[in-house]
Parts: C-alpha cells; sequence; structure tokens
C-alpha cells in the first residue's frame, strides 16, 4: 500500500524522497539482495509505500500519475540502485498498466489499476516465446473459440515477474498466421489459472535477482471478459503502448546506472595510487572518465527529450526508440570502460561496478534488441523521405510535399 502523505508531495518533495530511499535503503541493500538470490521482502515492501508501483497511473485510480518527464527523472534518480530492483515493478508501471489503461475496458481498469498502483497485484507481460523473439509478432500460442469463451494453449519464455505475478497479460492469435499482428489479441490470465504452468530458468547472466520465466499454457479457459479492452484482434496495439512506454523507462534506467558506475568508478581512481600518484591524475584516465560523462549527457538529453514529446500527447516513437538504442549502447560502453579503470576489482571480488556491467548487457537485448532498433529506424528514415522529405518524429515545422521538393 501506498503511504498517504506520498499522495501530498509535490513533485520536487516525492523526487527527493526517491533519492533518500535509493541511498539509504536501495543502495545498502544490494548485497543482501545477492547473497539471497532475490530482491529482500523488506525492500519490495519499501517500494510499494513509496509509491513506485504507482508512478504511472492515474491518481483517481490509486496511483501517483506522475508525467513521463517526471517519470524518466525518478527512474535516473532509483536506477542510481541495482536497476533489479526496477525489474520487479517495471512490468506494473510500464508494459501492463499502461496497456490496460489505454486499451482496457473500465471494468478491467477500475479492477485491476488500484490494487497494481499498490504493489499488492503483480502483472507479467507474456509477449515473447522460443520460436518468436525479435519477430514479436509472429506469436503463436492460440486462442481458441469454445462453448463458454476461449481455450489458450501455447508457451512463452523470458518473461520478467511471471513466476511470481498474480496475473499475466497473455498475446495470443485468435486470427490466422497470414494475418501477422492483426491476429493478435491480448488476454488477461490470473497466473493460478488451471493450466497454467511457469519456470525458472536455471541461470541468470545478469538480473540474476529477478529471474524471467518461462510459461506453458495447456487448455487454459477464460471467458470474454478476459479480453483486453473485450476487443479481439486488437492486441497488438495494447502491446504497443506499453513497449514505448518501457523504452522509455529502460533508456532512463541506462543514464541511472551509467551515473552509478562513474561515480564509483571516478571515487576507485581518487583513491587508488599507482606511479605515484591517484590513478585520476592520469591524462589517458581522465579522458576515458570525460568520454563516459559526455556519453551519459547525451543519452540523459535524448531520454529526457523524448519524455517531453511523449508529454506533448502523441507517442514520439522513432524517438524513443531511438533514445533507447542509443542510452543501452551508452550503458555498454560506460560498463565496459569502468570495469578496464578498476582493473582486477573489475573482475575479482564484490565491487558493485561488475554486477552492473552484467546486468546493464541485458537492457541491449529486452525491449527491442539494439540492431533490430538500428533496423527499423533505418527502414522509418526512409519511408518518411519518400513520403514528404522530412524525418520520422521531424521537428521541423512544416512538412508536405512541397516541402520535399
Ligand atoms: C532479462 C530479460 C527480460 C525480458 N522480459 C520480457 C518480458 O517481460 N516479456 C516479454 O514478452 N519478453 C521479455 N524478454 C524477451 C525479449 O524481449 C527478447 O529477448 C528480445 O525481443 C529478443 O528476442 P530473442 O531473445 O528471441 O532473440 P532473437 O530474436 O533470437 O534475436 C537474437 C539476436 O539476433 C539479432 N537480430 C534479430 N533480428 C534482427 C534483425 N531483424 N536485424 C538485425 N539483427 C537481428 C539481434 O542481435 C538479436 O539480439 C526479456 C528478455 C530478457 C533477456
Amino acid at each position: 500500500m501506498i503511504d498517504p502523505e506520498v499522495f501530498a508531495l509535490d513533485f520536487d518533495e516525492y523526487l527527493a524522497r526517491v533519492a533518500v530511499l535509493t541511498d539509504e535503503i536501495l543502495i545498502p541493500a544490494e548485497e543482501e539482495m545477492v547473497a539471497a538470490g532475490a530482491v529482500p521482502e523488506h525492500v519490495l515492501r519499501a517500494l510499494a509505500r513509496h509509491g513506485l508501483f504507482g508512478v504511472s497511473i492515474p491518481r483517481r485510480l490509486g496511483g501517483l500519475e506522475w508525467n513521463m518527464t517526471q517519470q524518466v527523472a525518478l527512474t535516473m534518480e532509483f536506477t542510481r540502485a541495482s536497476c533489479v530492483y526496477r525489474s520487479r515493478f517495471s512490468t506494473v508501471i510500464g508494459l501492463c498498466s499502461q496497456a490496460i489503461l489505454d486499451h482496457g475496458t473500465d471494468a478491467q481498469r477500475e479492477g485491476l489499476l488500484p490494487k497494481m498502483a499498490a504493489g499488492e497485484h503483480i502483472t507479467a507481460f507474456a509477449l515473447t516465446e522460443p520460436e518468436a523473439g525479435s519477430d514479436a509478432a509472429s506469436l503463436t500460442t492460440t486462442a481458441r473459440r469454445v462453448d463458454d469463451g476461449w481455450r489458450i494453449d501455447g508457451s512463452k519464455r523470458y518473461i520478467t515477474n511471471a513466476h511470481w505475478a498474480d496475473e499475466l497479460v497473455v498475446f495470443a492469435r485468435t486470427g490466422e498466421a497470414s494475418e501477422g499482428a492483426a491476429g493478435v489479441t491480448a488476454f488477461l490470465v490470473p497466473r493460478g489459472a488451471e493450466g497454467v504452468t511457469t519456470r525458472l530458468p536455471s541461470r541468470m547472466n545478469g538480473h540474476a535477482e529477478a529471474p524471467v520465466a518461462e510459461i506453458e499454457l495447456v487448455d487454459v479457459r477464460v471467458d470474454d471478459s478476459a479480453i483486453l479492452g473485450g476487443q479481439v484482434g486488437k492486441g497488438f496495439a495494447a502491446a504497443l503502448r506499453g513497449i514505448n512506454h518501457a523504452r522509455l523507462h529502460v533508456a532512463a534506467t541506462c543514464v541511472g546506472q551509467s551515473t552509478r558506475m562513474l561515480e564509483e568508478t571516478a571515487r576507485h581512481l581518487s583513491e587508488r595510487r599507482q606511479f605515484g600518484a591517484p590513478l585520476a591524475d592520469l591524462g589517458a584516465v581522465q579522458a576515458d572518465l570525460g568520454r563516459c560523462f559526455a556519453d551519459l549527457e547525451a543519452a540523459r538529453a535524448l531520454t529526457v527529450e523524448a519524455a517531453r514529446a511523449f508529454d506533448t500527447g502523441t507517442v514520439p516513437r522513432h524517438r524513443i526508440a531511438a533514445a533507447k538504442l542509443f542510452a543501452s549502447e551508452m550503458a555498454g560502453r560506460v560498463a565496459d570502460r569502468c570495469v578496464q579503470l578498476l582493473g582486477g576489482e573489475g573482475i575479482v571480488g564484490d565491487h558493485p561496478v561488475p554486477r552492473m556491467w552484467r546486468d546493464v548487457r541485458a537492457l541491449r537485448i529486452y525491449e527491442g534488441s539494439s540492431p533490430v532498433h538500428e533496423r527499423n529506424l533505418g527502414r522509418a528514415v526512409t519511408r518518411q523521405v519518400r513520403l514528404d522529405g522530412t524525418l520520422p518524429d521531424t521537428y521541423r515545422v512544416t512538412r508536405g510535399p512541397a516541402d520535399a521538393a
């Protein structure tokens, strides 16, 4: 449950409270989390009390309703701590709640979002399948009409929070395979429904304390009220609503993680002496830190700008994709340089930077892998230029055929 006084805070006060949470609870609990192999219960309770499951959910539905610019500022703050914490509420605040908010029925919104905002109802977003990863629209999980509703059969994998979720948003094919995305419907399926089983992987390389899960769906029966928005064949639009939201949060996460890695590394370099002086005094080391800082600030600016555009009312999906692509590649570069600058401490022992180095690797893979974003953005550039001579999500004031001439 969200502490009642949190609702009275203005945004700056709330951000300050999240900064204290990060410095006094999340960062100090990282070692406990790693030793336990899971996010400690007391941390999950603190996240819920602070309202982090509800940042994107409207106040009338029990959330804090911060806009996207505010949400990315918050994310950059709390992801100075392990990004594994964020995994535990990411599927609630981005992928699932936004799909339900914009595409659900009134009953679905009012029934689910208040308890999701309170951190009392965990949802997982079940899109990816063993044979449908980057090409998600080729999914083969089926939902077939039966007398009293629908029968769902199929497999999902790599699903964040699926093993402990209360509810799964399952994307299943209700049309023909030839229809691609148009034949996909989203279903709200209780994880405890008969025929649903989840299984954790034997090992995670990164994000180890918040593992993804496989889901098997065998003869799972639901009625029409389980269809998100009650609309057959509209599942992919709902998925993209959640995905675009989540991509911007991932970009902000890359900024938060890189901020911490850079701070930790610079601190180490100021204390570690070699050749009679702190390593931080070496010109080559300073150049490395300077490049990391410039990279980080570029990603921050890109992310904040995409969030600003988001708050004007349209989803700037190409700018969001560009921010996610750049920020996740940036985090990879910063992580690699920081590990290098730590020397043996980057490989041996408990320093937080190598743990973050492993964790940020996944950010270049989920919410669309980097090569897929490059391909899609390249295609969008060509398509838009052919259409009207401008770039996707253009900043230009005028557009139209005359403009392109
Ligand atoms: C930690 C983690 C959490 C996740 N959480 C969720 C979740 O909650 N819900 C969910 O539905 N899914 C989730 N996923 C799945 C994630 O979205 C997929 O891993 C991702 O879409 C890539 O699919 P894939 O792993 O099957 O890789 P593949 O599709 O097999 O692709 C492998 C690689 O091939 C290259 N490639 C693929 N296609 C192209 C192309 N067109 N052009 C150029 N290169 C290409 C890329 O380098 C790509 O990384 C998660 C994954 C991870 C690792």
